[in-house]
């Protein structure tokens, strides 16, 4: 794409994005597919040639949006509000064409602290029936990095409390395994528990490669997460010319890299492979109730307060339903009065028909809705228009109860 085009397409986004906005209304707020669906409308394989815009673009309606919440609908009730502004749009646009790096601590970096926690939780099950407390196992768990290893990998042993060894490299500044074995096996003497190496694939310094080859075979003996770290130098390897220096990869536990980097893509942006993606589970998994869905923010919109009242108001001339928590902004915690399968079931019926979208919460055993005004395009209409379905399907559940 060139100046023209782009100048082009631009005009084309914007007014596609306003239609998106102002008929918003006409689309179904919870999207009705399956996880996956996505793999039957695109192709097995990335495409050889770059396609033209016209049929990337296309691929939003057919492929995307159909998998989408719409977060900015008037109908969307759950979570709280996660919301733009024109003004905003614009200056996400011009904030993405400076492109500065504000050079926090996220995206690679944060990669290899996230694989570091992963590894630990497995080392801590491995251990569970040894003994010895997780407090215990904690002080004496031990990582390695080459010695030009990115400052992130020795902030993630600080920030995890676990010691890390920089092992020296060899002349081409390689990270190889006589001199990391060395060290491992010192280490066991000693009593400690090795179990996390996080090798570089093109160092920050001087985009030299740790050797896998000699690395990976080693931390299949010795039980240790490999983590790769190639931010920089992944890109790379879709060139197969480059491949061989990730020989070895097969032994990793997970592998980052960063396609704001090298892949045109706007910061930040790493992608994050895992082999064994139930480690990350065990490791951050929690499960309050309001992010449960049937496949397993807090900015305040201060307008849709009077609009909570309202709904409020319609929920409690309604006998068959309680208010069953002090409304202060603008969300409304409601449930059918009774037993809580009834106002569970009003949920999952609600939630079915793409019309309106919510999340439940568990109060003191009580389980309710959670109906938050979430849209600055809400108005007076859409909360009737939501009152109305709700009742009705409340109506269907209360006898369906009945009979
Ligand atoms: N790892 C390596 C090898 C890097 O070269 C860099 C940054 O240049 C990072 C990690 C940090 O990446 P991020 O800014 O995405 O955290």
């Amino acid at each position: 794409m060139d100046f023209e085009e782009y100048r082009e397409r631009g005009k084309e986004m914007v007014d596609y994005i306003a239609n998106y906005l102002q008929n918003i209304r006409q689309r179904r707020v919870f999207p009705n597919v399956s996880p996956g669906y996505m793999r039957t409308l695109v192709p097995e394989t990335a495409p050889q040639d770059g396609e033209q815009w016209d049929d990337i673009f296309r691929d939003v309606e057919r492929v995307i949006m159909p998998g989408i919440t719409h977060w900015q609908s008037p109908y969307m009730h759950a979570y709280f509000p996660a919301l733009n502004s024109f003004p905003s749009l614009l200056g996400d646009m011009l904030a993405d064409a400076i492109g500065c790096l504000g050079f926090t601590w996220v995206t690679a970096s944060d990669c290899t602290f996230i694989a570091l926690l992963a590894a630990r939780t497995e080392i801590l099950r491995k251990f569970k029936n040894s003994g010895l407390e997780d407090m215990e196992i904690n002080s004496r768990l031990v990582a390695y990095c080459s010695d030009q290893a990115h400052s992130s990998v020795e902030k993630a042993g600080l920030i995890a409390l676990v010691k890390m060894r920089f092992i020296e490299c060899d002349d081409e500044l390689s990270m190889r395994g006589d001199a990391i074995q060395e060290v491992i096996d010192k280490d066991r003497e000693d009593g400690l528990i090795p179990f996390y190496v996080c090798a570089t694939l093109g160092t920050t310094g001087a985009c030299a490669f740790d050797n896998l080859k000699e690395l990976g075979p080693i931390c299949e003996r010795e039980g240790l997460w490999l983590h790769i770290d190639a931010a920089y130098a992944g890109t790379a390897f879709i060139c197969p010319e480059f491949r061989k220096y990730m020989e070895g990869v097969e032994y990793a536990n997970s592998f980052a890299f960063n396609p704001s980097k090298w892949m045109m893509v706007h910061f930040d942006c790493t992608a994050l492979w895992v082999k064994n993606s139930g480690a990350l589970h065990r490791t951050f998994n929690v499960d309050p109730l309001y992010l449960q869905h049937e496949n397993t923010g807090a900015a305040i919109d201060y307008m849709g307060i009077r609009l909570a009242t309202k709904f409020e108001l319609l929920v409690r001339n309604d006998s068959r339903f309680e208010v069953a928590a002090k409304r202060i902004l603008g969300m409304v915690v409601f449930r059918l009065k009774g037993e809580n399968e009834l106002t569970e079931m009003l949920l999952k019926r609600l939630n079915r028909s793409g019309k309106v979208h919510m999340v439940p919460a568990l109060l003191r055993g009580k389980y309710v809705i959670r109906f938050t005004v979430t849209s600055q395009y809400t108005e007076d209409c859409d909360i009737e228009r939501d009152w109305k379905i709700i009742s009705a399907t409340a109506t269907k559940v209360l006898h369906d109860d009945e009979s």
